[in-house]
């Protein structure tokens, strides 16, 4: 029987995506040829930023204005973050594409609403988060670092991917809590010694730990100020919830929640 070479399937499949067109990867409708043929504008139109009002550091929603749960650990130097859009089941669908399925050209379309978060941050360079060797092998490339060249051909900003790097290899962060992510990140990043503020830039913000990681890492080497921007943020409502608990509940009783 005829056997082709481990990985030509998909290999051919990436470069017929890379070619073809398609219908809207949202919704599957055709879609007109003057717009961007990934997704459709109406799709586009149902992305939402984070609802204000937001923490001015993290930039994670905080609508009962309580302290924020995410950030008063932050490393000084390390500003602020900031998303464009909402994790929603749709923009969810997107990302796992772009990461996991070979959409890089996705990029470009996200890295469109990202623009207006860089206007603080003129003269920085946009540093993407590397992802481990393995699986940049197993993808073909970053994810962070497509929608960071693809930043900067939008908004004409530098990218210096050089500049950081992973020391050591982790184990998934998709299964871990908060605090087993921040253990897991701790040392995982090394940066070459450059004082130019950077923005660091990645897909998805979810509990933050990767960017505070390499955020320290940045600043240890002497960065001016980091500043972080996503496409998408992960919707926090455990979060949000036990913030509003501890509030109200005496230390004493926290622990039973
Ligand atoms: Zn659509
Ligand atoms: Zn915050």
């Amino acid at each position: 029987m005829l056997r082709w070479p481990a990985g030509w399937a998909e290999r051919a499949q990436r470069v017929e995506r890379w070619l073809l067109p398609g219908a809207c990867l949202t919704c599957g409708d055709p879609v007109a040829e003057q717009q961007d043929p990934l997704v459709c504008d109406l799709c586009r139109l149902r992305w939402r930023a984070p609802t204000a009002p937001i923490c001015h550091t993290c930039g994670e929603p905080s609508p009962m204005g309580l302290t924020c749960r995410i950030c008063p650990e932050w490393p000084a130097g390390f500003e602020w973050a900031r998303s464009a859009v909402v994790l929603d089941p749709a923009v969810r669908g997107l990302v796992h594409r772009f990461k996991y399925d070979g959409w890089r050209r996705l990029a470009e379309v996200f890295a469109l609403p990202m623009v207006p978060l860089l206007r603080e941050a003129a003269d920085a360079t946009l540093v993407p988060i590397p992802v481990a060797r393995r699986r940049r092998r197993e993808r073909g490339y970053n994810q962070a670092e497509e929608l960071a060249q693809a930043l900067g051909r939008v908004s004409g900003i530098a990218v210096a991917p050089g500049r950081l790097w992973r020391s050591t290899e982790t184990t998934s962060q998709t299964r871990l809590g908060p605090e087993a992510r921040r253990a897991n990140l701790a040392g995982v990043f090394s940066a070459a010694v450059d004082d130019r503020p950077v923005i660091l830039v990645d897909d998805v913000f979810t509990t933050g730990a990767t960017l505070v990681s390499a955020a320290s890492a940045l600043l240890d080497a002497g960065a001016a100020r980091v500043l972080a921007v996503t496409f998408a943020r992960a919707a926090a409502p455990l979060a949000g919830a036990t913030a509003a608990l501890d509030s109200v509940i005496h230390p004493t009783l926290r622990e039973a929640f």
